[in-house]
This record gives C-alpha cells, sequence and structure tokens, in this order.
C-alpha cells in the first residue's frame, strides 16, 4: 500500500495526528472534517495514498465505491434523510488543498446548485 510520510491525511490514517473518528476498516478511513462547512461535515479516504481521484488506478476503483458506501452508511446513521451532498474536489482549479484524495460528505442544510 502506497503511503506519504509527508502527506497530512496518510499521516492521520497512521494514527500520528488525532482526528475525530466516525468509521475505520483496513481500507477506509472517516473522520470529521476540522473546518465544517455544514452541520455535519465528514472526510472519507481510502487508507492508501492517492494524490488526486484522477489517480486512482482502475484496479483500484473499488476504492471509490467503498468509500460512497460508507459516506451512505454515515448519511444513514445520521439519519441526514432530507438529503446530502458527496464532493471531490480534484487539483487546485476545484478547490482542492489536500492531496490525498478524500470524499466530503455534507449534510444538515440546505445545499445550493450550481456549486460555488
Ligand atoms: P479539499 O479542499 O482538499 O477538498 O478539502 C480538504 C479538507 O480537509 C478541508 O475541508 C479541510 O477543512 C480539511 N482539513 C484540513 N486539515 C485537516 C486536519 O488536520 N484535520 C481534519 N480533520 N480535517 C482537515
Ligand atoms: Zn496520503
Amino acid at each position: 500500500m502506497k503511503k506519504d510520510s509527508a502527506c497530512l491525511f496518510c499521516r492521520i490514517a497512521a494514527g500520528e495526528i488525532p482526528c475525530r473518528k466516525l468509521f475505520e476498516d483496513d481500507q477506509i478511513l472517516a473522520f470529521e472534517d476540522i473546518n465544517p462547512q455544514a452541520p455535519f461535515h465528514a472526510l472519507i479516504i481510502p487508507k492508501e495514498h492517492f494524490p488526486t481521484i484522477a489517480d486512482i488506478p482502475a484496479e483500484s476503483d473499488f476504492l471509490i465505491s467503498r468509500m460512497i458506501g460508507v459516506a451512505n452508511k454515515l448519511a444513514r446513521e445520521k439519519q441526514l434523510d432530507s438529503g446530502y451532498r458527496l464532493v471531490i474536489n480534484c487539483r487546485a482549479g476545484a478547490g482542492q488543498e489536500v492531496y490525498h484524495v478524500h470524499l466530503h460528505l455534507l449534510g444538515g442544510r440546505k445545499f445550493h446548485w450550481p456549486p460555488g
């Protein structure tokens, strides 16, 4: 499994930096965003290091569906029944700041379209 010792989310996945954990198994970690943009804001990451969603090779595509599956499970648990938003920012032009792929799960308020 690829890791980058300088990567913030690799360090969170390794337990070197604390987080408020919501879900964990051998492949996936979910935790609360430190700067929430909604009443509920979680980040779902693969434990393996991929800088962006575009860097996930076809043989690891299953990690994308696993991330979405964990997001749906959290949304059910948090009773985000009126709706929630899943976001993956890819590269600087889309606002990506942390270069370890992550899925945002946002809920608990009304979301607008198009996003900013
Ligand atoms: P991006 O802009 O890359 O899509 O999202 C990065 C997210 O990571 C942001 O929502 C930001 O608040 C969150 N974040 C940055 N540093 C930390 C941290 O140390 N801990 C946690 N839990 N979230 C972080
Ligand atoms: Zn990483």
